[in-house]
């Protein structure tokens, strides 16, 4: 007898789980092994604000995204409401600017019906007395919201892992081809068998890459948020979901520029910063980030510290939020800070499918989008695998589309990447 097909997923971040979750469905009779050198879910994963978005600048981005959010809603069609948290509470988006865009058709027709553009500073500030009176346009999108992800990811697991999915703890050190197939070694010298390999490793997909001899087109930047008490009462709790689209330059004090400029590792804030701080209430606290770092970073295990984040979001905030300018001064304390890596291609689209070796697959380069569309992408990677029907979007996210030349010529005409 034939023995069934055996494929291997490297990382059991939420990428990975998901994808073991889609092929299980999809293709019941292959064996299953999704190994981790931590817990699941235990890296990026975990640092995710769980947002999710139904608008992107591209529609290939907008049509993945869309349709991972109808996923995570069939998953709670299936399992329940209660089998993880999602809401629809939606995206602010702030300027101070009525006339400029904040996305590129928000002045469409079709654009104002699906989401709520208001660009008179008197109405924005009546209906949301926390922001400047010097807003001048705001632009609620609709199809957005938060979602538990981590809850969501470790229901796909149990179930994925009631369908025979085998969990093993261990660092992958290397991988060897042998008679078709792989060999994969672990740091607690087990070795594990594969047919086909899944690569999910997060920001760690090129140390896999590395081990078969080939790279992908990816860098990861450091991004960081904070969660801080607010003991003023400055956010409202119901506040939305609030990101500043505009970019800036912080507004320090002489003395206090001149001293950053004096220090090398400090001149970072007094140049300018790009827009899309983000901020909401979170039980009774406030969470905050912004992805500013364009540096690219070499990801290590344990995240960096990294000094002066705090200060320069709030500062950067009370440009739109002016009561935050206190704590900008007083920090309140305790502040609990975080980071993770956003590991990202040029244009910020995410590399699923089949990569230039036979039976090596990837799922990654999931930026700062990897929560709300982990469903999804494991759903296209499961296609790719089990050879099922693609969907249109596929060749967007093909790790080879640089060497199609239409996917070339969209990639070349792309002016913003959606990052927030
Ligand atoms: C600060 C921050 C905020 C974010 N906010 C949001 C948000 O609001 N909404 C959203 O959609 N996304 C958000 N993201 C992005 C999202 O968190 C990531 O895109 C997503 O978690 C990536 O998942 P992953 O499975 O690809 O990677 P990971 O979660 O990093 O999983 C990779 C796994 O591979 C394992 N691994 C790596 N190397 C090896 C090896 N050699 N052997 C064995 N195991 C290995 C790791 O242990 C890890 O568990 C945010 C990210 C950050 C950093």
């Amino acid at each position: 007898m034939k023995s069934s097909k055996k494929i291997a997923i490297c990382g059991a971040g939420i990428a990975g789980i998901a994808t073991a979750y889609y092929l299980s469905k999809m293709s019941p009779n292959v064996e299953i092994t999704l190994i981790d050198k931590n817990q699941p879910m235990a890296f990026t994963s975990s640092k995710s604000g769980e947002n999710f978005r139904g608008y992107w600048p591209h529609p290939s981005m907008e049509a993945l995204s869309s349709h991972s959010i109808d996923l995570m809603e069939a998953l709670q069609k299936e399992y329940g409401k209660d089998a993880f948290r999602m809401e629809f509470s939606g995206y602010h988006f702030v300027s101070h600017h009525a006339n400029k865009p904040i996305f590129a058709d928000d002045a469409a027709p079709e654009f104002r019906a699906r989401n709520e553009v208001l660009t008179d500073a008197e109405v924005i500030h009546k209906k949301h007395p926390y922001l400047a009176p010097t807003i001048q346009k705001s632009v609620f999108i609709k199809k957005a919201g938060n979602v538990d992800s981590i809850t969501m990811g470790n229901k796909l697991l149990k179930v994925a892992k009631a369908e025979g999915l085998k969990l093993v703890e261990g660092e992958v050190k290397d991988i060897n081809q042998v008679d078709g197939g792989f060999t994969i070694r672990l740091d607690n010298k087990q070795s594990i068998q594969a047919d086909q390999i899944i690569i999910a490793t997060g920001p760690f997909i090129n140390h896999l890459a590395g081990m078969l001899g080939f790279e992908f087109p990816v860098w990861n930047t450091l991004q960081r948020k904070f969660l801080i008490p607010d003991p003023k009462k400055v956010i409202p709790a119901d506040m939305l979901f609030t990101i500043y689209s505009d970019g800036q330059h912080l507004d320090w004090s002489a003395e206090e520029k001149t001293f950053f400029e004096s220090e090398d590792n400090l001149k970072w804030l007094t140049r300018a910063f790009p827009g899309a701080i983000h901020i909401k209430p979170e039980s009774g606290r406030i969470k905050m980030g912004w992805a500013f770092s364009t540096k690219a970073a070499t990801p290590q295990w344990d995240i960096p510290s990294f000094d002066y984040f705090p200060q320069a979001v709030l500062k950067g905030a009370s440009r739109f939020i002016p009561s935050l300018a206190d704590y900008a001064e007083n920090m309140p304390t305790p502040l609990i800070e975080y980071g993770g890596y956003y590991t990202r291609t040029k244009e910020n689209w995410p590399l699923v499918g089949p990569t230039e070796m036979d039976n090596v697959f990837v799922v990654g380069a999931l930026a700062g989008f990897g929560s709300m569309t982990a469903c999804v992408v494991g759903e296209l990677c499961a296609q790719y695998v089990s050879g099922e029907a693609l969907p249109w979007y596929a060749d967007y996210f093909h790790p080879n589309r640089y060497d199609n030349p239409s996917m070339q010529a969209v990639l070349d005409n792309l002016d913003l990447d959606g990052q927030l």
